[in-house]
């Protein structure tokens, strides 16, 4: 049996309906006929860290431990996250404990790679360059594919420059990937699984919602286009050809399954979580900071200022009292926040509200659950509608890293809307997203969406609908047992997209727990630098 994972990266449930209605992706649509089809849920952040981290492992959030492209520095060490700060046992170690050999191609989060039965080409969250092991395929890969990038990240290549030119590097990418893809099929004659994911269709939704829809608030008809839609309908047309090869090389229909880790929705209105928190008393930001220097030579000062004004009820007090300390920038950096006195504040992408760890208010069961009343009575700026479907903690997580999860998640129930985690005084806590500024959110128009795609065909699959409900979290299962395999401890496998096979086989693999350094310091500040926007660092 041959399975191929084909990923969409945020690929969203309703723009890949209206699609598949106009009859401009005929490869999805055929999967749809001919096997399964429905939506994917994301995990919660839907985040490409967190999202493809669950894939891997088939773990929850609070199992992996990844929530974000970094740690928040309030729940344990601070630092950019990669597979090496990963719990749980990547699906290549225990499809390997199977017999079964696997080739992962530009998965995010695959970096470090590691040695296994197979070919790994790591992915975005790592170097811009991917490292390729085994050195024979590094080779082979580099031979046929010179100059391979894992992602061409938006704010490097200049988007708002010439959009079309940055659309046309987007769908060549996906050319190239297909043709390390071909290269991993000639490299390994016994290939059991291959898993690969575009990270062009999740930029184009990122960048493109804005030229493509006529309603978005910063759609100007002088700039508008279909390189969304091409970008789509070009990632469709390689794992078309990438079905066809799989076909050709081995001699058998291969299992086909296309999904996406996340949705992708226009943004209409952002939401500044951090500036309602401040407004309603919960959240207070220091009016002395050393945060300045953190890319001085006084950078170590500026750490332990860090340091004392997450953990320390006074200092942040203090320091507001010495009249010749600097005042944090416009931008302020998450140490600016004056923990001391913050009982809750919102980090990251994904609706992710944290409750104040110096205050205590994190053991404040009662003041949770107020605070999650109150984000509930929140109205949507245009309808007057309750907007936000309020998620628990403990309703969504379990595993061993509970401890660094997000206590409430805000989910839009318009997923117009953009809940955003930037430190910066705005004039209003909803606004209307009527300009793009590269300068701020990278410029983006869309943003991730919580339900994605799944489309699976072949060998194994079972024809129908996939049922609402079904999650990115049980891909690791699904796999395994498509050959066969179980594994304890894994979130189950979406059963109803599966024929009816023999009991599988149990293997287990070593689970991941290793906490070490992956970056230096200078590449550490570098990516969270660029990620401060977000809400980051
Ligand atoms: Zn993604």
């Amino acid at each position: 049996m041959r399975v191929l994972v084909l990923g969409l990266d945020g690929a969203d449930r309703d723009l890949v309906d209206r699609l598949l209605a106009e009859g401009r992706l005929p490869t999805l649509a055929r999967l749809a006929r001919d096997g399964a089809y429905g939506p994917l849920r994301s995990t919660i952040p839907a985040v490409t860290p967190t999202a493809w981290s669950s894939f891997l492992t088939g773990l929850n959030p609070a199992g992996h431990g990844i929530f974000n492209f970094s740690s928040n520095p309030n729940r344990g060490r601070s630092r950019v996250e990669s597979a090496a700060s990963r719990s749980g046992a990547p699906l290549w170690r225990l499809l390997g404990a199977g017999g079964v050999r696997s080739a992962f191609v530009t998965v995010p989060f695959t970096y470090p790679p590691e040695a296994f039965d197979g070919v790994v080409v790591s992915g975005y969250g790592g170097p811009e360059r991917p490292e390729i092991l085994p050195e024979t395929a590094a080779r082979a890969i580099e031979e046929r594919v010179p100059g391979l990038v894992t992602a061409h990240h938006p704010m490097k290549e200049r988007w708002w420059e010439d959009f079309g030119r940055y659309a046309a590097t987007l769908i060549a990418h996906v050319d190239q990937i297909g043709e390390a893809c071909r290269t991993c099929f000639d490299l390994e004659p016994d290939l059991g699984v291959l898993a690969v994911d575009f990270m062009s269709t999740d930029f184009a939704g990122h960048l493109g919602y804005a030229r493509l829809d006529p309603a978005h608030p910063a759609h100007d008809p002088a700039a508008s286009g279909d390189e969304l839609v091409q970008v789509y309908q070009a990632v469709d047309r390689v794992c078309g050809e990438l079905i066809d090869a799989a076909r050709e090389r081995y001699g058998e229909e291969p299992t086909a399954i296309i999904m996406s880790d996340h949705g992708m929705k226009p943004i209409y209105w952002t939401f500044h979580a951090n500036e309602w928190l401040r407004r309603a008393g919960h959240l207070r930001y220091r009016r002395r900071s050393l945060q300045r220097f953190l890319r001085s030579g006084l950078r170590k000062v500026a750490l332990a200022d860090g340091r004392l004004a997450r953990t320390t009820t006074w200092y942040g007090r203090l320091l507001d009292l010495v009249p010749f300390v600097p005042r944090p920038p416009a931008d302020r950096a998450f140490a600016d926040v004056d923990f001391g006195r913050t009982r809750a504040y919102c980090f990251a992408t994904g609706g992710q509200i944290y409750l104040g760890e110096a205050t205590g208010a994190r053991d404040d069961a009662a003041f949770a659950e107020r605070l999650a009343r109150d984000f509930e009575a929140i109205p949507h700026p245009e309808t007057g509608e309750p907007l936000f479907e309020v998620l628990r903690k403990r309703d969504i997580y379990h595993g061993p890293h509970i401890d660094r999860a997000p206590e409430l998640v805000l989910i839009p129930r318009d997923e117009r809307v953009h809940v955003e985690s930037s430190r910066r005084d705005w004039p209003d806590v909803f606004m209307h997203h009527d300009t793009l500024d590269p300068e701020h959110f990278y410029g983006y128009s869309g943003h991730h969406g919580v339900t994605g795609i799944i489309a699976a065909a072949g060998p194994g699959i079972r024809p129908g609908t996939v049922p609402e409900g079904s999650e990115i979290t049980q891909l690791a299962a699904t796999v395994l047992r498509l050959h066969g395999l179980s594994s304890a401890g894994l979130e189950p496998p979406i059963e109803t997209i599966l024929a009816e096979a023999d009991e599988a086989v149990s293997v287990a693999a070593e689970s991941s727990d290793s906490d070490a350094d992956v970056y230096s310091a200078d590449e550490e500040a570098g990516i969270l630098e660029r990620l401060r926007d977000l809400g980051y660092e």
